[in-house]
């Protein structure tokens, strides 16, 4: 049984003491490729880099709404030949918080929509992080995207309804660790829904670590966790949501066998 870590953070500082150590020991668990995202331009290149040195690993070239304010149009050459490379397999992590507000609301719009055209000019899926912002994502989505794109509701947190309107616009549904928390209920009833090819499993590490972990630093071996969670929500085993989720991150990400 082999998975994906569609979405981790393995060039955070937080990994500076055994980074090494701790992405075997993902591998030892049957972890065996990652897509490493960057959360603005610096972090995006440090992303590169890693994914340049270890194996399995692809890179995510990114501007969060966090960072949104920080953001300035003299970037966008840099940002959109960092989307070009081969090793970055998709354009984020972007998208709208409005539940942290770390950054002005058409601040995050702007940056987002430069993302839409970087995606379209490279031909590559969007990473999209959304808290509390639903209906304006998918505003921006139809503006920007005639008939739809391709891309993942990466750490998905909203409901069913909103799940359905994310399949209907041709995207992935990604689910965290934060599918196994007690309180997140409605979450799992998303989950049971979501249709077999539009399923993905992450981590976010060094974030959300799952429920038994709670109060650790999270890693990629801790992602089994979810895969357990996410078998049980759908009467399925952890092999078949193995099998699945890694079939559907390769169509997704285009990563080789
Ligand atoms: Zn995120
Ligand atoms: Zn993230």
């Amino acid at each position: 049984m082999t998975l994906v870590d569609t979405h981790v953070h393995f060039h955070f500082p937080d990994f500076d003491a055994d980074r090494h150590e701790t992405i075997e020991r993902a591998r030892q668990a049957g972890i065996t490729r990652f897509i490493n995202v960057g959360t603005n331009l610096e972090t995006s290149v440090a992303s590169l880099h890693l994914a340049e040195e270890e194996k399995g690993f692809s890179a995510g070239a990114g501007f969060h709404p966090h960072d949104a304010a920080r953001f300035s149009e003299v970037d966008l050459p840099q940002w959109e030949n960092l989307a070009r490379h081969q090793k970055i397999v998709a354009i984020g992590e972007v998208g709208l918080d409005y539940f942290r507000n770390l950054s002005p609301h058409p601040a995050q719009e702007l940056v987002f929509r430069h993302a839409c055209r970087i995606a379209r000019a490279v031909d590559k899926p969007l990473i999209l992080h959304v808290r509390d912002a639903f209906p304006d994502i998918f505003r921006v989505l139809s503006e920007e995207f005639q008939k739809g794109w391709k891309g993942v509701f990466h750490c998905f947190s909203g409901d069913v309804p909103a799940m359905k309107q994310a399949v209907a616009f041709g995207f992935h549904i990604s689910f965290s660790a934060i599918l196994t928390y007690k309180r997140n209920d409605e979450l799992r009833l998303a989950a049971r829904e979501v249709p077999s090819d539009r399923i993905l499993l992450e981590t976010d590490a060094p974030f959300l670590p799952p429920q038994s972990q709670r109060g650790k630093r999270n890693e990629s071996a801790f992602m089994l966790e979810t895969a357990r969670c996410l078998a049980e929500v759908r009467g399925v085993t952890p092999e078949d949501i193995a099998c699945l989720t890694t079939e559907n991150a390769a169509n997704l990400f285009g990563l080789a066998e």
